[in-house]
C-alpha cells in the first residue's frame, strides 16, 4: 500500500444561506503517492469545492481532511499555509503567471514561501523548466509565450518544490485540442516520473487518460474507478 497524500473522510462543505448549499457531502476519497486521478462531474457538482479542500484553501464544515499526513482541522491558518507551501503545487486553467517576469523567475516564485535562498531558487527553477521541456524559453518574458508554453511554466512552478501532491484545475481548459494533448502528455510523463496528480477536468480525453476517475454528482462521489472496496 502506497503512502497516502490526501484523505477526505466523510467530508462535507456547506455554504450558509437560505437554504444552505451543501456543496460537498459525505465525501470519502484517498489518494496515494504516485497516483494520477481525474475528478469529473457536471457544473455545480462540487469539483471546485473539492479542489479547495484538497488545496487547503478551505476547510470542511464536517468530516476530516488529511493533507500529507496532517489533519487540516488541527492546524492554524498559518500552519496550513506552511503545509501548502511545502506539500502542494497547484495548476490553474488561467495559468496565473506574472507576465512581466521571465519564465524562470515565475517558476522560482513557487519556492518563495519555503525559505529557499534566491540563488538556489533560480537553479531549481531552471531544472523544473527543463523537466517540462521549456529550458530554451527560460529568460523569455512569460507574457510573450504561447498558451501551451505558459501552462508549461505554470506546471514547472507547481513541481519545482517537489510537492507531495499537484492539483490541476482544468489544466487544458484554455488550450486548443492539439496543445491540450501535449500538456496532457506532459502530465502523464511527470506522473510516470513520480509526481502525484489530482486533475479536475471537463475534458473526457483528459479524464480517460488518467488511470483513475472519480465522478462527482450533487456533491457526492457517484463513482470512483479506484474504489476497490
Ligand atoms: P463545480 O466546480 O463542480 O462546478 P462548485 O464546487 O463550484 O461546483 O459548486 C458546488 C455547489 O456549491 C454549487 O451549487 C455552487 O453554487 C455552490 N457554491 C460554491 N461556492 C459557493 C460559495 N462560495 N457560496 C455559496 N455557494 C457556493
Ligand atoms: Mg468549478
Amino acid at each position: 500500500m502506497s503512502d497516502v497524500v490526501l484523505r477526505l473522510h466523510n467530508a462535507g462543505r456547506t455554504y450558509p444561506g437560505t437554504p444552505p448549499v451543501e456543496s460537498l457531502r459525505g465525501v470519502d476519497l484517498t489518494v496515494g503517492t504516485g497516483e494520477m486521478v481525474a475528478v469529473v462531474g457536471p457544473s455545480g457538482s462540487g469539483k471546485t469545492t473539492l479542489l479547495n479542500l484538497a488545496a487547503g484553501l478551505d476547510r470542511p464544515t464536517s468530516g476530516t481532511v488529511h493533507l500529507a499526513g496532517r489533519a487540516v482541522e488541527h492546524l492554524t491558518d498559518r500552519q496550513l499555509s506552511g503545509l501548502r507551501a511545502h506539500a502542494l503545487g497547484v495548476v490553474f486553467q488561467q495559468f496565473f503567471l506574472l507576465d512581466q517576469l521571465s519564465a524562470v523567475d515565475n517558476v522560482a516564485t513557487g519556492l518563495l514561501y519555503r525559505g529557499v535562498p534566491a540563488r538556489h531558487r533560480r537553479r531549481a527553477a531552471a531544472e523544473a523548466l527543463e523537466r517540462v521541456g521549456l529550458a530554451h524559453r527560460a529568460v523569455h518574458q512569460a507574457g510573450k509565450l504561447s498558451g501551451g508554453e505558459r501552462q508549461r511554466v505554470a506546471i514547472a512552478r507547481a513541481i519545482v518544490g517537489r510537492p507531495a501532491l499537484v492539483l490541476a484545475d482544468e489544466p487544458t481548459g484554455n488550450l486548443d485540442s492539439a496543445t491540450g494533448a501535449q500538456i496532457l502528455a506532459l502530465l502523464q510523463d511527470l506522473n510516470a516520473g513520480g509526481v502525484t496528480l489530482l486533475v479536475i477536468t471537463h475534458d473526457a480525453t483528459v479524464a480517460a487518460a488518467c488511470p483513475r476517475q472519480v465522478r462527482l454528482h450533487d456533491g457526492r462521489i457517484a463513482t470512483d474507478s479506484g474504489d476497490v472496496a
